[in-house]
């Protein structure tokens, strides 16, 4: 093949470059609606079908374009959000690089119908895969209204990275609630399928929309926090701390009222939650930072999802500052923050956060906020313990796995309340109760569910619980909950945005019911689509394992864990737990050895 050098076709480089900003069916919404919100729209409706993967309209009564315009709108880097090159720094809208409506007409069919007030009749202009195909005066009322059809028809690769509907209709109803959070005056209705989902009435105090979006349980128990520091401004709510989640999906960050994700911001606010909600539990926050647009950059990322702040540091100290003071009942004062989350912080913490100052630092410098996404959203040890992703690798005393014939241990005791260790012919060995319990519970769990029963023995409620799930979560709910019913958890509808729980694994009688369906929920949501049946029965199962096994920090009788030992003996997969870490690692003598310099 000769290497010659040729010029791209245009129409290829819209592809390219409609590939970079448009991903899936959410990234047409979102830039549909920060469209409609930059024309002023108070009321705005999304349409999708089949979860936007078939077809998407974004309808709002905002100022409309000029009909001598519109064909220009679908025109690259054609806006009216900025004439020079210094306003790019200067940006206030959330559009500014007359990029995105080119790019969705470029790998879709694209309809845009338009009229000003002060004209009487509007234009409609349709586009096919890049070329207009109609253009004409219409009568239509005002504002703009974009429907999209088609979508990836001529792009069939990333047609193909599509997931599900329903994964599709989650990611854009995530897209809606972020924004929706941050523009209360803005009346939203999310239609699927011709049923209205959610009707967000426009209401001049945020709290009443937060408190919907994020479920009834937090709209009760939410805390106002307010502070400032120099020109720089926060405002939002956050949770008291006995509602807790398990994942760090439940935090909404806005800059300038952006919607962002920060690696930075999220440290901060487990900073001031640090001492008040157990370990790998995370608080659920709205916060909205106001601050010149000139000390953040937010032309970091193409989906314009990150940032760079220009004074970091002070970021972190308000943030943590102004929720430390909310959480502790402490009236908001302006000026300098009380540093009362910063007193009495452990060196380990100190040291952390200093860390994270200088990653963000270095990594801003660099020009890549490459933050670890999967990390950060699943809030797994971003926080917490050692962080072996950082090039520390973890412990490892034998590699290979062993059978352990458990009626050879001699039980020794218990450190630190999570570790049980014993001494037996090859060593000593140590064990941890917590996974070794999950273990035989998966398996418990798994059998019974294979049984010709088919059935997991389950406890039912006295009295039956009723829990409100966000609109994303009820998604994941209707498509789960024929599983759950399996698992020995009886959940049904019960009207809106609500669920009514009837029974709980009897592995789990002692659990919150609502605390226990939010976090599997969030659970779920995170882990994506797995493929096959079974594997999201095994995802099922690994959580209820989880919650139901004795935990780390629990004293164990002798009784208690010659029970353990003899359940794991009749378990198969017995040296590892459903989430894969080890049951138990053995420090063989002949290391024991060689660690007291005898070899
Ligand atoms: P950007 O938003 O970056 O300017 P877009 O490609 O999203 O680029 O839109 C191009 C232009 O089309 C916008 O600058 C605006 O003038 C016009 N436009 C797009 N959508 C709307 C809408 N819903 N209402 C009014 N004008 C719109
Ligand atoms: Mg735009």
């Amino acid at each position: 093949m000769s290497g010659s050098i040729v010029l791209l076709p245009d129409e290829l480089i819209g592809k390219i470059a409609a590939g970079e900003v448009i991903e899936r069916p959410a990234s047409i919404v979102k830039e549909l609606i920060e469209n409609a919100l930059d024309a002023g729209a108070t009321d705005i409706t999304v349409e999708m079908e089949k979860g936007g993967c078939e077809a998407l309209r974004v309808t709002d009564n905002g100022s409309g374009i000029d009909p001598a315009d519109a064909a220009l709108a679908f025109e690259r880097y054609a806006t009216s959000k900025i004439y020079h090159f210094d306003d790019i720094y200067r940006v206030t809208s959330f559009g500014f690089r007359g990029e995105a409506l080119p790019s969705i007409a470029a790998v879709t069919h694209t309809t845009l119908t338009t009229r000003k007030v002060e004209n009487l009749s509007g234009v409609t202009i349709a586009v096919e895969a890049g070329v207009v195909t109609e253009s004409r005066e219409v009568g239509c009322p005002v504002g703009t209204s974009v429907s999209v059809s088609h979508i990836f028809a001529n792009v069939p690769v990333r047609r193909k990275f599509l997931k599900s509907e329903k994964v599709e209709q989650g990611h854009c109803l995530d897209v809606i609630t972020r924004i929706a959070l941050a523009h209360p005056a803005v009346r939203l209705r999310v239609l699927t399928g011709g049923r209205e989902i959610l009707n967000l009435p426009a209401v001049s105090d945020s709290r009443q929309r937060i408190g919907l979006l994020l479920g009834g349980d937090f709209s009760d128990r939410m805390v106002l926090l307010q502070g400032n520091r120099g020109e720089m401004r926060i405002g939002g709510y956050c949770s008291q701390p006995e509602l807790t989640r398990s994942g760090a999906r439940q935090l909404f960050f806005y800059v300038n009222r952006r919607y962002i994700r920060d690696a930075l911001l999220s440290h901060a606010v487990m900073t001031a939650y640090r001492q008040l909600i157990p370990a790998r539990r995370f608080p659920a926050a709205a916060l909205f930072l106001d601050m010149p647009s000139g000390d953040v950059d937010v032309n970091v990322h193409p989906a314009k999802m990150e940032v760079r702040f220009r004074h970091p540091r002070e970021v972190y100290e308000l943030v943590a500052g102004s929720l430390g003071r909310a959480l502790s009942g402490l009236s908001p004062v302006s000026g300098l923050p009380e540093p009362d989350v910063f007193r009495g912080m452990s060196k380990t913490h100190a040291v952390r956060m200093e860390e994270a100052l200088k990653r963000y630092t270095l990594q801003s410098e660099s020009g890549k906020l490459s933050f670890d996404r999967e990390k950060t959203e699943g809030g797994k040890d971003r926080f917490g313990k050692v962080d072996y992703a950082d090039g520390v690798s973890p412990p490892v005393f034998s590699e290979k796995i062993e059978t352990v014939d458990f009626a050879d241990l001699d039980y020794l005791g218990q450190v630190d309340h999570t570790y049980l260790v014993f001494s037996s012919p090859k060593g000593l060995m140590m064990m941890d109760q917590h996974a070794a319990h999950e273990r035989i519970l998966f398996e418990k769990l798994r059998a019974a569910s294979e049984a010709p029963s088919g059935r997991v023995a389950c406890q039912s409620l006295l009295i039956p619980e009723v829990v409100s799930l966000t609109p994303r979560e009820m998604a994941l709910f209707e498509e789960f909950v024929d599983l759950f019913k399996d698992a020995g958890l009886e959940v049904e509808p019960f009207g809106g945005d609500t669920v009514v729980v009837k029974a709980v694994p009897a592995i789990l009688d002692r659990t919150e019911p609502a605390i226990l369906l939010s976090d599997l929920i969030s659970d779920l949501s995170e882990a994506g689509r797995p493929a096959s049946l079974s594997e999201r029965r095994d995802r099922l199962f690994t959580f209820l394992a989880c919650r139901g096994a004795v935990k780390a920090g629990h004293s164990l009788s002798a009784m208690e864990v010659k029970r353990l030992c003899q359940d794991l003996a009749g378990t198969p997969h017995p040296q590892s737990c459903p989430h894969g870490r080890p049951v138990w690692i053995t420090l063989g003598l002949p290391e024991l050895e060689k660690m007291f310099g005898r070899r």
